[in-house]
């Protein structure tokens, strides 16, 4: 692997046993009783929480760079939104695709059937989350760019107090300044509030609709208490697809209604991956929620703009002028892209699958799916794309693998060890964005907040749940 550049820690590393003992234990408290807390895999309780794995301290990243994907996230907003919006972009791209993946078929099936039947409620909810690797050269790309359930607001924006907390219990409170501010929840939910005034029913709930068991808890419920405190008069319910299929139903003016309550806004935080609809009745739920007026985060349409696919065929050049005016804006967004190939025989997929079998290492191979875990890697690559059809390729994209600088720290997880070794880990941004419009006309869109999720370097996948990944502060400098 060709990870090259070693970032300096942000403060002087290995503390000594007494100290690192002693910090990992308060810090351990810290995240417990601030809610930095998931639901345990191995060991489930619903009354019982575990803190979250995390960094113990920030990982440094560059102030420009981060700057730059900040004042990005705007552009990303309107430009997905604008994406989601083209019909027939969205129909060319997913064409080969969704003849061999069932999955995005289904969901494509939804998109026409509403397109055809004409939407009942024009506006769209966004809460999207745009994630950046950096280069060897510390440069962002774009990993890729979410559109539904994206997660960790909640508990990422406790992070910088948790972090400040740290680095002065270590002595380097002057060091404190260099984690920036982070709104990511309140950023979120106001615009899901936004979003529920615009339709202005005062006794219609903010419908979440979740997971039949929820890992990640303390995130959810950070955005739904957010809500109740901030927003009393705002009710949240949180629904399952089963439930929503059971009890739901759409009244005389297609408002969505659940067990009896009015919905005016949907909240996916689940509907991302195929065990999510363990039959035809969770899709038929998602159908009605579509069909309804309420205002979904996101829109099926947001859903499909959302796919890897989309993100490749974006890529080619040229197709950013398509939905992008602004010339700064389409060489800035052009930039963050790595490179990103189909796998379509009709798209040069034969010359792709030349390209990647001399050099798998090179490059990451992805699904339309959302939740990590789905990907693969380098070595991994050739015995599967070989025992694929021509066609059967198309479900899947290639895209160039990041080999990000290396940071060095302690990661501390749940039944980890007392006295931790230091370890190298690299660092995936992500920045959150919010938005609300019409196809023609947007209302409200805003960049929110961030997060920075960190994995052990040489782990494929850093998702924090499934125990490689660690939550962390990005550390300016
Ligand atoms: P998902 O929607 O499942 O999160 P991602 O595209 O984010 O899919 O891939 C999951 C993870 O795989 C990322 O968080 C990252 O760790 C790794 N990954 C994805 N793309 C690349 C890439 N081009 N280079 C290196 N690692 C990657
Ligand atoms: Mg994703
Ligand atoms: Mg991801």
């Amino acid at each position: 692997m060709s990870y090259q550049k070693v970032l300096p820690s942000a403060i002087d590393l290995p503390l000594n046993q007494k100290e690192l003992g002693e910090i990992i234990s308060k810090a351990k408290d810290w995240a417990l009783m601030h809610g930095v807390c998931m639901r345990s895999k191995t060991n489930f309780s619903a009354d019982a929480l575990q803190f979250a794995p995390f960094v113990l301290t920030p990982s440094l990243y560059p102030r420009k760079e981060f700057e730059k994907a900040v004042n990005l996230q705007t552009v990303l907003n309107e430009l997905m939104h604008k994406v989601a919006h083209d019909t027939d972009f969205l129909r060319e791209t997913l064409a080969s695709t969704i003849q061999v993946d069932e999955f995005t078929a289904n969901l494509f099936k939804i998109y026409e059937t509403v397109l055809n039947e004409g939407f009942t409620q024009i506006l769209n909810l966004g809460l999207f989350r745009s994630d950046y690797f950096n280069n060897v050269n510390n440069k962002i790309l774009q990993v890729e760019f979410n559109t539904i359930a994206s997660s960790f607001a909640g508990i990422s924006s406790q992070f910088q107090s948790f972090h400040s907390y740290i680095l002065n219990e270590l002595g380097h409170v002057d060091k404190t300044k260099n984690l920036p501010e982070n709104n990511a929840l309140s950023g979120l939910c106001s615009a899901m509030v936004e979003a529920w005034n615009i339709i202005g029913n005062q006794k219609a709930a903010i419908l979440f609709v979740i997971e039949d068991v929820t890992y990640n808890i303390c995130d959810q419920r950070f955005h739904e208490f957010e809500i109740r405190e901030k927003y009393p008069h705002v009710k949240v319910i949180r629904r399952t697809l089963t439930e929503i299929f059971n009890t739901g139903v759409l009244g005389s003016n297609k408002e969505l209604i659940v067990d009896g309550i009015v919905v005016s806004v949907v909240y996916f935080r689940s509907g991302y991956e195929p065990n999510q609809y363990p039959s035809k009745n969770e899709w038929d739920a998602r159908l009605m929620i579509e069909r309804s007026n309420a205002i979904k985060c996101p829109s099926i349409h947001y859903h499909l703009a959302g796919t890897k696919k989309v993100q490749q065929a974006l890529a080619k050049k040229g197709v950013l002028n398509r939905f992008l005016s602004n010339e700064t804006d389409i060489q800035k967004v052009q930039e963050i892209f790595t490179g990103l190939y189909s796998l379509d025989k009709k798209e040069g997929g034969d010359e792709v699958v030349d390209m990647v079998l001399k050099n798998p290492e090179s490059f990451v191979m992805k699904p339309q799916r959302e939740g990590g875990g789905n990907n693969i890697y380098g070595v991994d690559i050739p015995e599967k794309l070989t025992a694929m059809s021509d066609d059967e390729r198309s479900a899947y994209i290639v895209m160039d693998r990041i080999f990000p600088p290396i940071s060095k720290s302690y990661m501390i997880r749940p039944g980890g060890q007392m006295q931790p070794e230091i370890v190298e880990m690299v660092s995936e941004l992500g920045i959150f964005g919010a938005i609300i419009g019409t196809k023609d006309k947007i209302l409200y869109n805003r960049q929110v907040g961030h997060m920075l999720r960190t994995k052990v370097s040489n782990a494929n996948e850093g998702g924090v749940a499934a125990g490689l990944g660690a939550l962390d502060s990005p550390y300016l400098f």
